[in-house]
């Protein structure tokens, strides 16, 4: 691991990680496995039990020097997504070697004390991919199974999302293992301002800008905003994004990523000729992402057949009424009970019949096993990471084209870089400028993707990965080495 300017902590061992989607018993035995399938779960299935293979695939096929550090199943994905990209770009190995790894990582045990008295050891992370674009920015995960491989992986990808759509920042991922349902707010806020505090050597609103993920939200943000200013004395709001309004957070922040994947898909509708409205939907995830994603689509006249949480789906194949079901976990958080839909079960959901699957949960959910039992045309990841690399290989021998995450969930960060702005110049957009901007930087992207895509002649993911990875590339070679 290469060191860099601040505080650089040797990691610890990456934690056991529950891989819930690799272990559903609806997955099919190798026995009942198609040729294909059976090539993706062995592919799948020895990056899940880890074995091995202290290293990657992608590390031993390339011969790519990989840090067992980092080794996880969505680390390995990373790579072996990135190895793709690399050699479609015939990209040099000193290139390769510099872009890979993650420039500068952080990981701190810190005590908290509990409401009960009790003092609770937290570990928390922070992954900082690469340093050469700007500032790096990436969300905070409070998640019980949260590991240093899944931060790698969510860091990588966060350089290439921001290279994409032309941000000036590189990736960057962190946050506490825990389970913030199973904590009080106090206990929230004391360990969000530890995590902070042991963050202060490598953040701040020109080196690193946090900002919401899973299990952490405006709240969170307004407290590390605080933190962090009465460490240095005085009011650093551009230190964080995603903050509430208040305090100087952006007009529809919360709503970007949502909007964003719609946007991705209007633009991609618009180069296919398809109509968004009568179309049917299947979207995998109700929280702050899936819930706006199939809101704005029932708005423009489309079909939302299923929507699930963590619990299960609901389906209604005249389609949901999404204003009411949205109200429904408003009352009750969850969808289970929900009137005049059917009760689904989770995994199920993902094989019903529809023109376009939006996973919106998270990452893993497509793999070998169910990739090819799936009935959708399109597949339109506004997760992170949904889809596995072996389920990438099945779904392009049977046609259905994937449009990936790094371009259709990016209208979080796009957001975030607007904020970000409106921070360090203390002034306000109103809602239709921001709303405009980022339909503009999504149809770009879109544009940028669908015409690598056409030029390089390869699938969807990897001409946004080449695309991105070419301008980071391009940037590290010309700020040459130091020193
Ligand atoms: P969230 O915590 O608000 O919502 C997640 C939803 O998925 C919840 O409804 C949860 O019940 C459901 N879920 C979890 N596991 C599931 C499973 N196995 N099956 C079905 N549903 C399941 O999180 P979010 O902010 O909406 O993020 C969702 C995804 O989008 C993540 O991959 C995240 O990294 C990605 N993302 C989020 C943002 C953002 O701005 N929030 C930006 C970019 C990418």
């Amino acid at each position: 691991m290469s060191a860099g300017a601040g505080a650089v902590i040797p990691p610890a061992a990456t934690p056991p990680r529950a891989t819930p989607s690799e272990a559903t018993p609806s997955e099919a035995t190798p026995s009942e496995a198609t040729p294909s399938d059976a090539t993706a779960q062995s592919d799948d299935d020895a990056l899940v039990a880890g074995q091995a293979a202290a290293r990657p695939d992608m590390a031993r096929d390339d011969d790519v020097p990989v840090g067992e550090e980092w080794h996880s199943p969505l680390y390995a994905m990373a790579c072996r997504q990135f190895a793709r990209a690399a050699d479609v770009l015939a990209l040099d190995d000193e290139a390769r070697t510099r872009l890979l790894e993650p420039r500068r990582s952080l990981v701190a045990n810190f005590p908290v004390r509990m409401d009960s008295g009790d003092v609770v050891n937290f570990t928390g992370y922070r992954v900082q991919h690469t340093l050469t674009m700007g500032p790096t920015k990436g969300g905070l995960r409070f998640a019980p199974d949260l590991g240093f491989g899944e931060c790698a992986a969510l860091a990588m990808w966060m350089t290439w999302k921001c290279s994409l759509v032309g941000l000036p920042f590189g990736g960057a991922k962190g946050g506490v293992r825990c389970d913030p349902h199973s904590l009080s707010v106090g206990e929230m806020e004391r360990i969000t301002r530890r995590y902070a505090t042991e963050l202060l050597p490598v953040i701040g609103p020109n080196v690193d800008i946090p900002a919401p993920d899973m299990g952490t939200g405006e709240r969170e943000m307004a407290w590390f905003y605080d933190t962090y200013s009465q460490s240095v004395g005085y009011a650093v709001p551009a230190v964080v994004t995603g903050k509430p309004v208040a305090l100087g957070g952006t007009v529809g922040r919360q709503s970007a990523t949502g909007l964003g994947v719609v946007f991705a898909i209007e633009s991609a509708f618009a180069d296919l000729g398809w109509s968004i409205e009568d179309r049917r939907f299947i979207v995998q995830g109700f929280g702050n992402v899936g819930s706006v994603v199939a809101h704005e689509l029932h708005a423009r006249g489309a079909k939302v057949l299923a929507v699930s949480d963590i619990r299960g789906a609901i389906a209604n194949s005249h389609g949901l009424d999404i204003p009411a079901v949205m109200q429904w976990v408003a009352e009750h958080q969850y969808l289970e009970g929900f009137p005049e839909a059917e009760a689904v079960d989770g995994s199920a959901m993902l094989e019903l019949p529809c023109d376009v699957l939006v996973p919106a949960a998270r990452e893993e959910q497509i793999t070998g096993a169910n990739a090819s039992a799936l009935r959708c045309g399109l597949i339109v990841e506004a997760a992170n990471g949904p889809t596995t690399t072996a389920a990438d290989r099945i779904l392009e021998d049977r046609g259905i084209t994937v449009y990936p995450d790094v371009f259709v969930n990016a209208g979080g960060v796009i957001v975030s870089y607007f904020e970000w702005v409106q921070s360090h110049q203390k002034y306000s957009w109103e809602a239709t400028e921001v709303r405009e901007r980022l339909r503009m930087q999504m149809q770009q992207a879109c544009l940028r993707v669908t015409g690598t895509s056409e030029q390089l002649k390869t699938d969807l993911r990897t001409a946004a990965l080449a695309s991105a990875i070419s301008n980071v590339a391009e940037a590290a070679h010309l700020r040459a080495i130091y020193p």
